[in-house]
Protein backbone atom coordinates (compact mmCIF):
# COMPACT_ATOMS: atom_id res chain seq x y z
CA UNK A 1 0.00 0.00 0.00
CA UNK A 2 3.23 2.29 -0.16
CA UNK A 3 2.95 3.14 3.25
CA UNK A 4 3.54 3.02 7.12
CA UNK A 5 1.83 0.78 9.25
CA UNK A 6 1.64 1.01 12.72
CA UNK A 7 -0.41 -0.54 15.51
CA UNK A 8 -0.64 0.23 19.14
CA UNK A 9 -2.07 -2.36 21.18
CA UNK A 10 -2.36 -1.73 25.00
CA UNK A 11 -2.98 -4.65 27.40
CA UNK A 12 -1.78 -6.71 29.99
CA UNK A 13 -0.66 -9.90 28.54
CA UNK A 14 2.25 -9.29 26.19
CA UNK A 15 1.86 -12.22 24.60
CA UNK A 16 -1.72 -11.99 23.55
CA UNK A 17 -0.82 -8.44 22.74
CA UNK A 18 2.14 -9.47 20.31
CA UNK A 19 0.04 -12.55 18.69
CA UNK A 20 -2.53 -9.88 18.12
CA UNK A 21 -0.39 -7.47 16.38
CA UNK A 22 1.09 -10.24 13.99
CA UNK A 23 -3.02 -11.07 12.86
CA UNK A 24 -3.57 -7.50 11.97
CA UNK A 25 -0.42 -6.71 10.50
CA UNK A 26 -0.97 -10.15 8.76
CA UNK A 27 -4.85 -8.68 7.55
CA UNK A 28 -2.66 -5.75 5.42
CA UNK A 29 -0.37 -7.74 4.00
CA UNK A 30 -3.09 -10.25 3.00
CA UNK A 31 -5.29 -6.94 1.45
CA UNK A 32 -2.47 -5.35 0.10
CA UNK A 33 -1.77 -8.49 -1.94
CA UNK A 34 -5.10 -8.68 -3.03
CA UNK A 35 -5.27 -5.17 -4.17
CA UNK A 36 -1.82 -4.09 -5.25
CA UNK A 37 -1.57 -3.11 -9.35
CA UNK A 38 2.08 -2.56 -8.92
CA UNK A 39 3.81 -5.24 -6.39
CA UNK A 40 7.13 -4.81 -5.20
CA UNK A 41 9.52 -6.69 -3.14
CA UNK A 42 7.93 -9.94 -1.14
CA UNK A 43 4.36 -9.42 -2.86
CA UNK A 44 6.32 -9.37 -6.87
CA UNK A 45 7.31 -12.75 -6.41
CA UNK A 46 4.27 -14.17 -4.98
CA UNK A 47 1.07 -15.19 -7.00
CA UNK A 48 -0.78 -12.43 -8.38
CA UNK A 49 -3.49 -11.22 -6.46
CA UNK A 50 -7.08 -10.33 -7.46
CA UNK A 51 -7.13 -6.82 -8.41
CA UNK A 52 -3.71 -7.94 -11.20
CA UNK A 53 -5.79 -11.10 -12.58
CA UNK A 54 -9.07 -8.98 -12.97
CA UNK A 55 -6.93 -6.36 -15.01
CA UNK A 56 -5.34 -9.28 -16.56
CA UNK A 57 -8.14 -10.60 -17.88
CA UNK A 58 -10.11 -7.15 -18.91
CA UNK A 59 -11.79 -7.82 -22.23
CA UNK A 60 -11.26 -11.41 -22.14
CA UNK A 61 -12.88 -13.51 -19.32
CA UNK A 62 -14.19 -13.17 -15.93
CA UNK A 63 -11.75 -14.08 -13.21
CA UNK A 64 -13.17 -15.71 -9.85
CA UNK A 65 -11.78 -13.93 -6.91
CA UNK A 66 -11.59 -13.62 -3.34
CA UNK A 67 -14.49 -12.65 -1.05
CA UNK A 68 -12.79 -9.86 0.50
CA UNK A 69 -12.30 -8.31 -3.18
CA UNK A 70 -16.23 -8.76 -3.94
CA UNK A 71 -17.07 -6.63 -0.71
CA UNK A 72 -14.46 -3.82 -1.51
CA UNK A 73 -15.75 -3.73 -4.89
CA UNK A 74 -19.51 -3.77 -3.70
CA UNK A 75 -18.73 -1.26 -1.54
CA UNK A 76 -16.70 0.91 -3.91
CA UNK A 77 -20.10 0.27 -6.34
CA UNK A 78 -22.28 1.42 -3.42
CA UNK A 79 -20.60 5.08 -3.16
CA UNK A 80 -19.97 5.20 -6.96
CA UNK A 81 -23.60 5.82 -7.49
CA UNK A 82 -23.87 7.39 -4.72
CA UNK A 83 -22.09 10.34 -5.67
CA UNK A 84 -22.46 10.00 -9.34
CA UNK A 85 -19.23 8.76 -10.14
CA UNK A 86 -17.19 10.82 -8.43
CA UNK A 87 -15.68 7.75 -6.89
CA UNK A 88 -14.64 5.40 -9.23
CA UNK A 89 -12.30 1.92 -9.00
CA UNK A 90 -12.37 1.91 -13.02
CA UNK A 91 -9.69 5.33 -12.89
CA UNK A 92 -7.04 2.97 -13.17
CA UNK A 93 -6.08 3.71 -17.26
CA UNK A 94 -6.17 7.76 -16.43
CA UNK A 95 -3.72 6.44 -13.01
CA UNK A 96 -1.72 5.18 -15.48
CA UNK A 97 -1.78 8.46 -17.91
CA UNK A 98 -0.35 10.61 -15.35
CA UNK A 99 2.24 7.66 -14.02
CA UNK A 100 0.67 7.18 -11.02
CA UNK A 101 1.51 3.99 -9.49
CA UNK A 102 4.37 3.03 -12.30
CA UNK A 103 6.03 4.96 -15.21
CA UNK A 104 6.80 8.40 -15.74
CA UNK A 105 5.06 11.10 -14.09
CA UNK A 106 4.38 13.98 -16.69
CA UNK A 107 1.03 15.52 -17.89
CA UNK A 108 -0.97 13.78 -20.50
CA UNK A 109 -2.24 15.29 -23.61
CA UNK A 110 -5.84 15.73 -24.02
CA UNK A 111 -6.15 13.26 -26.44
CA UNK A 112 -4.29 10.72 -24.03
CA UNK A 113 -6.58 11.67 -21.35
CA UNK A 114 -9.91 11.51 -23.32
CA UNK A 115 -8.81 7.71 -24.84
CA UNK A 116 -8.16 6.40 -21.21
CA UNK A 117 -11.08 8.17 -20.37
CA UNK A 118 -13.70 6.20 -22.37
CA UNK A 119 -12.38 2.94 -20.38
CA UNK A 120 -13.34 4.51 -17.36
CA UNK A 121 -17.07 3.92 -16.35
CA UNK A 122 -18.17 2.14 -12.94
CA UNK A 123 -21.19 1.22 -14.22
CA UNK A 124 -19.34 -1.91 -16.68
CA UNK A 125 -17.64 -3.53 -13.66
CA UNK A 126 -19.39 -7.15 -13.54
CA UNK A 127 -19.15 -8.21 -10.12
CA UNK A 128 -21.35 -11.42 -9.26
CA UNK A 129 -20.69 -12.38 -5.35
CA UNK A 130 -22.98 -15.47 -5.87
CA UNK A 131 -19.94 -16.77 -8.32
CA UNK A 132 -17.42 -14.73 -6.42
CA UNK A 133 -16.07 -13.87 -10.37
CA UNK A 134 -15.35 -9.85 -11.66
CA UNK A 135 -14.98 -9.19 -15.04
CA UNK A 136 -14.16 -6.20 -16.81
CA UNK A 137 -16.11 -6.38 -20.10
CA UNK A 138 -13.58 -4.19 -22.58
CA UNK A 139 -9.69 -4.55 -23.05
CA UNK A 140 -7.79 -1.87 -21.44
CA UNK A 141 -9.94 -1.40 -18.61
CA UNK A 142 -8.38 -1.21 -15.33
CA UNK A 143 -9.43 -1.28 -11.69
CA UNK A 144 -7.44 0.70 -9.43
CA UNK A 145 -8.97 0.29 -4.94
CA UNK A 146 -6.45 2.73 -4.04
CA UNK A 147 -8.95 4.73 -2.75
CA UNK A 148 -10.37 2.31 -0.25
CA UNK A 149 -8.22 -0.52 0.25
CA UNK A 150 -6.57 1.20 2.90
CA UNK A 151 -9.58 1.46 5.15
CA UNK A 152 -11.25 -2.41 4.08
CA UNK A 153 -7.83 -3.51 5.41
CA UNK A 154 -8.00 -1.39 8.43
CA UNK A 155 -11.95 -2.96 9.09
CA UNK A 156 -10.97 -6.04 8.83
CA UNK A 157 -7.33 -5.59 10.95
CA UNK A 158 -9.00 -4.16 13.63
CA UNK A 159 -11.74 -6.88 13.18
CA UNK A 160 -8.60 -9.65 14.10
CA UNK A 161 -7.65 -6.99 17.47
CA UNK A 162 -10.95 -7.29 18.86
CA UNK A 163 -10.84 -11.14 17.90
CA UNK A 164 -7.91 -11.21 20.07
CA UNK A 165 -9.41 -9.51 22.61
CA UNK A 166 -7.83 -6.26 22.00
CA UNK A 167 -9.85 -3.62 24.13
CA UNK A 168 -7.96 -0.24 23.29
CA UNK A 169 -5.94 0.28 20.27
CA UNK A 170 -4.69 2.73 17.64
CA UNK A 171 -3.94 1.88 13.91
CA UNK A 172 -2.34 4.52 11.91
CA UNK A 173 -1.83 3.69 8.12
CA UNK A 174 -0.75 6.62 5.92
CA UNK A 175 -3.64 9.08 6.75
CA UNK A 176 -6.18 6.63 7.77
CA UNK A 177 -6.34 6.37 11.55
CA UNK A 178 -8.65 3.49 13.81
CA UNK A 179 -9.35 4.16 17.29
CA UNK A 180 -10.22 0.93 18.95
CA UNK A 181 -12.02 1.19 22.29
CA UNK A 182 -10.31 4.16 23.78
CA UNK A 183 -6.78 4.88 25.63
CA UNK A 184 -6.54 2.40 28.87
CA UNK A 185 -7.20 5.68 30.87
CA UNK A 186 -11.02 5.85 29.49
CA UNK A 187 -10.42 8.97 27.69
CA UNK A 188 -11.28 9.10 23.61
CA UNK A 189 -8.29 8.72 21.87
CA UNK A 190 -6.59 12.04 20.02
CA UNK A 191 -5.89 12.12 16.47
CA UNK A 192 -4.01 15.32 14.77
CA UNK A 193 -5.31 16.41 11.35
CA UNK A 194 -2.19 17.77 9.46
CA UNK A 195 -1.83 20.74 7.75
CA UNK A 196 -1.97 20.07 4.52
CA UNK A 197 0.42 23.33 3.77
CA UNK A 198 2.62 22.73 6.61
CA UNK A 199 4.63 19.00 7.38
CA UNK A 200 3.96 18.32 11.24
CA UNK A 201 1.94 20.52 11.78
CA UNK A 202 -1.20 19.94 13.17
CA UNK A 203 -5.10 22.00 12.19
CA UNK A 204 -7.23 19.83 14.78
CA UNK A 205 -7.48 17.41 17.03
CA UNK A 206 -9.68 14.86 16.70
CA UNK A 207 -11.41 13.03 19.99
CA UNK A 208 -11.84 9.49 18.58
CA UNK A 209 -13.86 6.31 20.30
CA UNK A 210 -14.25 3.41 18.17
CA UNK A 211 -14.32 4.60 14.59
CA UNK A 212 -11.99 5.37 11.75
CA UNK A 213 -10.45 8.72 10.72
CA UNK A 214 -9.45 9.02 6.86
CA UNK A 215 -7.70 11.59 5.11
CA UNK A 216 -6.99 12.45 1.89
CA UNK A 217 -4.91 15.21 0.55
CA UNK A 218 -3.05 16.64 -2.53
CA UNK A 219 0.20 16.75 -1.14
CA UNK A 220 0.04 12.31 -0.38
CA UNK A 221 1.59 11.97 -3.81
CA UNK A 222 2.17 14.43 -6.49
CA UNK A 223 4.68 15.63 -9.12
CA UNK A 224 5.27 18.80 -10.01
CA UNK A 225 5.31 20.69 -13.49
CA UNK A 226 5.71 24.61 -14.30
CA UNK A 227 5.12 25.19 -10.80
CA UNK A 228 1.60 23.32 -10.97
CA UNK A 229 1.15 20.85 -8.50
CA UNK A 230 -0.09 17.25 -9.93
CA UNK A 231 -1.66 14.93 -7.29
CA UNK A 232 -3.36 11.85 -7.25
CA UNK A 233 -6.83 12.25 -6.67
CA UNK A 234 -8.68 12.27 -10.53
CA UNK A 235 -12.06 14.12 -11.35
CA UNK A 236 -13.18 11.08 -13.51
CA UNK A 237 -15.14 13.44 -15.01
CA UNK A 238 -12.41 15.47 -16.59
CA UNK A 239 -9.86 13.32 -16.17
CA UNK A 240 -7.53 15.46 -14.54
CA UNK A 241 -6.98 16.44 -10.61
CA UNK A 242 -10.06 17.66 -8.39
CA UNK A 243 -9.16 20.94 -7.36
CA UNK A 244 -11.36 22.39 -5.25
CA UNK A 245 -10.14 20.80 -1.97
CA UNK A 246 -6.66 20.18 -1.12
CA UNK A 247 -7.64 18.13 1.88
CA UNK A 248 -10.68 15.72 3.55
CA UNK A 249 -10.84 14.06 6.31
CA UNK A 250 -14.07 11.30 7.17
CA UNK A 251 -14.64 9.93 10.62
CA UNK A 252 -16.99 7.26 10.55
CA UNK A 253 -17.53 3.56 11.99
CA UNK A 254 -16.43 1.85 9.18
CA UNK A 255 -13.10 2.71 7.73
CA UNK A 256 -13.80 1.24 4.27
CA UNK A 257 -16.49 3.60 4.48
CA UNK A 258 -14.56 7.03 5.79
CA UNK A 259 -11.60 6.19 2.96
CA UNK A 260 -13.89 6.12 0.14
CA UNK A 261 -15.86 8.92 1.17
CA UNK A 262 -12.85 10.86 1.91
CA UNK A 263 -11.70 10.35 -1.68
CA UNK A 264 -14.94 11.13 -3.35
CA UNK A 265 -15.33 13.95 -1.43
CA UNK A 266 -12.35 15.39 -2.16
CA UNK A 267 -14.21 15.09 -6.08
CA UNK A 268 -17.41 16.58 -4.98
CA UNK A 269 -15.78 19.97 -3.66
CA UNK A 270 -17.08 22.16 -0.68
CA UNK A 271 -20.62 22.60 -2.00
CA UNK A 272 -21.50 19.36 -2.88
CA UNK A 273 -19.49 17.58 -1.26
CA UNK A 274 -21.16 19.17 2.31
CA UNK A 275 -24.16 18.84 1.45
CA UNK A 276 -23.28 14.82 0.45
CA UNK A 277 -21.80 14.43 3.41
CA UNK A 278 -24.21 16.52 6.11
CA UNK A 279 -27.13 13.75 4.65
CA UNK A 280 -25.13 10.41 5.58
CA UNK A 281 -26.33 8.97 9.08
CA UNK A 282 -22.94 8.65 11.04
CA UNK A 283 -20.53 10.11 8.78
CA UNK A 284 -18.63 13.04 9.70
CA UNK A 285 -16.02 15.78 8.01
CA UNK A 286 -13.52 18.30 7.53
CA UNK A 287 -12.60 19.93 4.10
CA UNK A 288 -10.37 22.16 3.23
CA UNK A 289 -9.88 24.52 0.51
CA UNK A 290 -6.73 25.97 -1.17
CA UNK A 291 -8.21 29.53 0.24
CA UNK A 292 -7.64 27.81 3.53
CA UNK A 293 -11.25 27.50 4.75
CA UNK A 294 -12.08 25.03 6.43
CA UNK A 295 -16.20 23.19 6.35
CA UNK A 296 -17.02 20.60 8.82
CA UNK A 297 -20.31 18.93 9.25
CA UNK A 298 -22.29 19.93 12.45
CA UNK A 299 -22.30 16.51 14.10
CA UNK A 300 -18.42 16.55 14.34
CA UNK A 301 -18.05 20.10 15.85
CA UNK A 302 -17.84 18.84 19.33
CA UNK A 303 -15.09 16.28 18.76
CA UNK A 304 -12.55 19.01 17.05
CA UNK A 305 -10.44 21.17 18.47
CA UNK A 306 -8.63 23.44 16.29
CA UNK A 307 -4.94 24.83 16.82
CA UNK A 308 -5.30 28.15 15.69
CA UNK A 309 -2.02 27.42 13.59
CA UNK A 310 -1.63 27.72 9.47
CA UNK A 311 -4.40 30.47 9.23
CA UNK A 312 -7.07 28.22 8.48
CA UNK A 313 -10.94 29.48 9.02
CA UNK A 314 -13.62 27.83 10.06
CA UNK A 315 -17.13 28.56 7.47
CA UNK A 316 -20.40 27.74 8.18
P1 LIG B 1 -7.04 8.36 -1.12
O1 LIG B 1 -5.65 8.65 -0.69
O2 LIG B 1 -7.77 7.39 -0.27
O3 LIG B 1 -7.84 9.59 -1.37
O4 LIG B 1 -6.96 7.60 -2.50
C1 LIG B 1 -6.33 8.15 -3.62
C2 LIG B 1 -6.10 7.00 -4.56
O5 LIG B 1 -7.36 6.55 -5.04
C3 LIG B 1 -5.28 7.37 -5.78
O6 LIG B 1 -3.91 7.16 -5.56
C4 LIG B 1 -5.85 6.40 -6.81
O7 LIG B 1 -5.27 5.13 -6.63
C5 LIG B 1 -7.31 6.31 -6.43
N1 LIG B 1 -8.18 7.35 -7.03
C6 LIG B 1 -7.86 8.57 -7.53
N2 LIG B 1 -8.96 9.24 -7.94
C7 LIG B 1 -10.01 8.42 -7.67
C8 LIG B 1 -11.44 8.52 -7.87
N3 LIG B 1 -12.00 9.61 -8.39
N4 LIG B 1 -12.20 7.48 -7.48
C9 LIG B 1 -11.66 6.36 -6.93
N5 LIG B 1 -10.34 6.21 -6.72
C10 LIG B 1 -9.52 7.21 -7.09
MG1 LIG C 1 -9.76 7.11 0.17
Amino acid sequence: MNTLVRIQVICEDEEKGRKALKQAFDVFRKIDHLTNRFPEGELATSSPGDVLNINGSAGLKPVKVSVDTVRIIQRSQYYARLTGGAFDITIGPIMDNWGFGKGIQYVPADEEISRALSLVDYRKVEADPGKGTVFLPEPGMSLDLGGVAKGYAMDEAVKALREAGMKHALINAGGCVYALGTRPDGEPWRVGIQDPRSNGDIVAILSLKDSAAVTSGDYQRYFEQEGVRYHHIIDPSTGKQARDLIQTTVVAESATDADILSTALFVLGPRRGMSFVEDLPGTGAVLIGPDKLVSVTAGLIDQLTFTGNGGYQIVG
